[in-house]
């Protein structure tokens, strides 16, 4: 998937924003929640009327340096905001507070996994800046209606090198920005209601070319699905117009999801001069070397330390170490579950299959699962010991699920589907088995060994579903040889 063409290859940056999930906005003590009623969280400071000051947001900054560090940025201990100055009817100051010069955090990198193999996707900056307003041009057929509730919402920008090369690194990094930036609890990655969004640069150049083409920048997708979708267009849509003869002109594009096409949003006549200068009005943020350390030590569980551990500590396979760490409840889940069972894969096996279909099902978190993780140890553990079969597991696993407080011994003995390991019973049922049916005997010493079969089902009948089948089946073939 790698090749774009023979002759051509892409070149592809993406600055990707994520709102941050503070109570409030970065400048003003208003709620920054989605979905309020249109113009009722909006403070005079985020409407900048005459007198008011900008005050920071502490918690923004811890954010946006745990990001820096999860993606092995540096921290700026001093940076500072500037103002990017521009005039559109969403922001109501007449610029947006942004950093330019001296982003929070600089450099670092995100590793992604591809079906070429893994690769370190360089970083430029990750920088902080305050969301606008939104503008609705559909509600209303004669008037443009503006919504300034998301006005000031804390947002950091992700800003990659131009390093990468097809739609399936940009599918692969937006995918691993939003596990991180959800196990850091730091924006809920919902690209649906815009919290996580995503501008696409793409150029192509001739294969072997070192400088860089005219790049095109596409927004407005709404899914990573649909960012894979315009990038492959975009670039089929360049090599098309080049083949032409035609010169690509820098321009921004917004995503048409009926297709997948774009269309021309601004051309680089009307490039804003954004004349970006320090806010006269904010200090600069100093991170001293303690409140770095400070914030180091309250960094929680990471992806990819988690799916490395697990293939690591755990043994488990790289597939089943990245399903199980897509989203940090059930990893977290998992491991606790190593706490009581030595038996990781079964453990794995059960979370990946049973627990998460049940999960789906139910449309619950694994936080809602009334399956704690050392009542799935011990389910594990009857198996394991042969107390129970596996497919009778899985009847006391949905039992569990009704009878949350109660072992899942207690709930296999109460089903009476423990495996009886008693010897004299189980000799009992495989005498009995053999004894009822002497012509099978014989017909079995001839040579139709396929009877054990045979024999099982009357053990499993006379025992009721109760016979250790290993050793039932053990028993009956020393017994039919002799
Ligand atoms: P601008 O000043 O237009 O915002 P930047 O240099 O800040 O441009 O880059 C913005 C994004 O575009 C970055 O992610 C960067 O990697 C990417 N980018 C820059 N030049 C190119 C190019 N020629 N082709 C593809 N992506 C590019
Ligand atoms: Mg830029």
């Amino acid at each position: 998937m790698g090749k774009v063409n023979d002759k051509y290859e892409a070149v592809i940056g993406l600055e990707v924003h994520a709102q941050l999930m503070t109570k409030t906005k970065i400048f003003a003590s208003e709620p920054s929640s989605f979905g309020a009623t249109p113009n009722t969280q909006v403070s005079a400071i985020t409407l900048a009327l005459p007198g008011t000051l900008p005050k920071l947001n502490r918690t923004v900054v811890e954010m946006a340096a745990m990001m820096g560090l999860a993606c092995h940025s540096k921290i700026n201990e001093v940076n500072y905001f500037e103002r990017k100055n521009y005039f559109y009817p969403d922001l109501p100051k007449g610029f947006q507070t942004s950093q330019d010069k001296s982003p929070i955090c600089v450099g670092g990198y995100i590793e992604v996994e591809t079906e070429e193999g893994k690769r370190e996707l360089a970083l430029t900056r990750i920088h902080l800046e305050e969301d606008a307003g939104k503008n609705n041009h559909e509600l209303d057929a004669n008037y443009s209606l503006v919504d300034l509730n998301r006005a000031g919402t804390p947002l950091i920008e992700i800003v990659t090198e131009p390093v990468l090369r097809n739609s399936d690194e940009a599918y692969a990094l937006v995918t691993e920005i939003r596990r991180l930036v959800r196990y850091l609890e730091i924006c809920d990655g919902n690209m649906e209601e815009g919290s996580l969004r995503c501008d696409a640069n793409i150029s192509i150049r001739l294969k072997g070319e070192q400088t860089l083409g005219t790049k095109v920048e596409v927004k407005n997708m709404n899914s990573i699905r649909n960012v894979k979708r315009a990038i492959d267009k975009e670039i089929k849509r360049q090599i098309k117009a080049v083949e032409k003869g035609e010169v690509i002109v820098q321009q921004t594009r917004s995503f048409d999801p009926t297709d997948g096409s774009s269309f021309p949003l601004r051309s680089k006549e009307f490039a804003h001069d954004y004349r970006y200068f320090p806010e006269p009005d904010l200090p600069p943020i100093v991170i001293s070397k303690e409140r770095l350390e400070e914030i180091k030590s309250l960094m929680p569980h990471l992806p990819y330390e988690l799916q490395k551990q697990f293939v690591e500590t755990f043994g488990l396979s790289d597939y089943d170490a990245k399903v199980l760490t897509d989203e940090k409840d059930i990893a977290l889940y998992f491991l606790e579950v190593t706490k009581t069972t030595a038996n990781y894969k079964a453990a794995a096996n059960w979370i990946m299959g049973n627990v998460k279909s049940y999960l789906n099902e139910k449309n619950i978190g694994i936080a809602e699962l009334a399956i704690a993780p050392e009542r799935l140890s011990e389910l594990i553990q009857l198996v394991d010991n042969d107390q129970l079969s596996v497919k009778n597991a899985k009847t006391v696993f949905y039992e569990m699920l009704n009878k949350p407080k109660d072992s899942a011994l207690v709930i296999a003995e109460d089903l009476n589907l423990i495996q009886d390991t008693d010897q004299n019973e189980l000799d009992q049922w495989v005498l009995a088995a053999i004894t009822s049916f002497p012509d099978k005997v014989s017909e079995y010493k001839k040579g139709k060994k396929g009877l054990i079969g045979f024999f099982m089902g009357e053990v499993m009948k006379l025992s009721k579903g109760k016979a250790d089948p290993k050793l039932a089946t053990k028993m009956l073939s020393e017994l039919l040889q002799k």
